[in-house]
This record gives structure tokens, sequence and C-alpha cells, in this order.
């Protein structure tokens, strides 16, 4: 295991141990922290684990998951190369939203997994994780947008996408999922030229 895989798996012992969350956890069967490389450019965030989820331990494998697979790919990115994770890590009782304080109990912990990975670009997906990154914003006004910004000390490039769920049997959505996609390889491009420039 390499230092960052042990930084985060202590995230995941944190968790445990200081009883995050106790309402989800006594119904959840998996605590789902995330899938894919810790290296990773993107780092995508979701809401929270469904039943799929809860029952392999990995976020996105459902069927939003498997759409999401299809989005990376014809962005020609793979699972392998994002990591993915969720503002909620145990699953909400019959997949309902998750509440405000179960958010909010979580999100030292995300923040610790994005400072841990130093992705170029976090790409919010839907509203329950854009809400912490881009407080007030309208998901329709800014998705496929790129915006930086700093929390605590952290100094963020922020790309909200809707949520896969939301697009899966919604035609238009789809197409502007897609397309939103379709740019995350460019983003990265335009600031890797940036730093060299630098
Ligand atoms: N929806 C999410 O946002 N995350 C999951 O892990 C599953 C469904």
């Amino acid at each position: 295991m390499n230092k960052k895989q042990k930084l985060l798996e202590q995230i995941k012992s944190d968790i445990i141990n200081n009883n995050t969350c106790p309402n989800l956890a006594k119904t959840a069967t998996n605590l789902v922290m995330g899938d894919g490389s810790v290296d990773a450019e993107i780092v995508l965030i979701g809401e929270a684990p469904g039943k799929n989820e809860d029952e392999q331990g990995l976020p996105l494998v459902g069927a939003s998951g498997k759409f999401l697979n299809e989005m990376l790919d014809s962005a020609g990115l793979s699972r392998s190369d994002v990591y993915i994770t969720n503002i909620v890590k145990y699953r909400p009782p019959n997949n309902r939203d998750p509440l405000l304080e179960e958010k909010n109990a979580f999100w030292p912990f995300l923040l610790r997994q994005i400072d841990i990975i130093k992705p170029k670009v976090v790409v919010t997906l839907g509203r329950h994780s854009m809400e912490y990154f881009l407080p007030g914003q309208k998901i329709g006004q800014v998705h496929g947008q790129t915006q930086r910004i700093k929390l605590d000390d952290l100094e963020l490039v922020v790309v909200p996408l809707y949520h896969p769920a939301a697009a899966l049997y919604n035609g238009s959505l789809r197409t502007v999922l897609k397309e939103d996609f379709m740019k995350l390889k460019k983003i990265i491009e335009i600031l890797e030229r940036e730093k060299e420039n630098k």
C-alpha cells in the first residue's frame, strides 16, 4: 500500500472510530469510501450509496454507475483514470435524499480525501455535492463550467455536472451531460498549459 492509500485507509478508520452518522451506519451494510486511482486527475463526487453500492462497498456501480461508465468512455476516460466517491458514505434507508446533518457529518472526510488525492479537477455530480462547493448556484446555469474556489487551505478547480441518475431517463439532459463530460479532458489540458506557463 502506498502513502496515499494508507492515508485514505486512515479516513475510513476515523469514520468508523468516530461513530460518524450512527443512524445510517446502523442500517448500512458497507461504508462506501471510494473507487479508482489515488493519483487521479479527476475526482467525481456523487450523492450517497444506493442498494448496489451498499452491497458491493463501491460507489456508483448500479444503473447510474453504468451510465457514468458510458459517459467516461465517450469522453476518452475510464473508471481507473478517475476517483469516484460520494458526499455521504453510508446508504440512506430506501434511497431517500441524504439529510443536511448527514452531509455535514461526512464533509470534513470528503475534504481530506480530496486533499490526499490532489486532483486537478473536482467534478460534482448533482446538487447534493455541488451545494457544498458552489453554494447558492444553479446547476442549470453553471453545469460544465470551470470554477476556481478556495475551501480552507484547499484551492480547487470545480466543474459541476448533472447527476447521471437525473440524465439516465431524460434524453435532453443525457445529451447535455455527455457534452459536459467531453469537456473534461480539454479542461485538464488547459490547466496543464497554464501551469507550464507560470
Ligand atoms: N448515486 C450516487 O450519487 N452515488 C452512488 O454511489 C450511487 C448512486
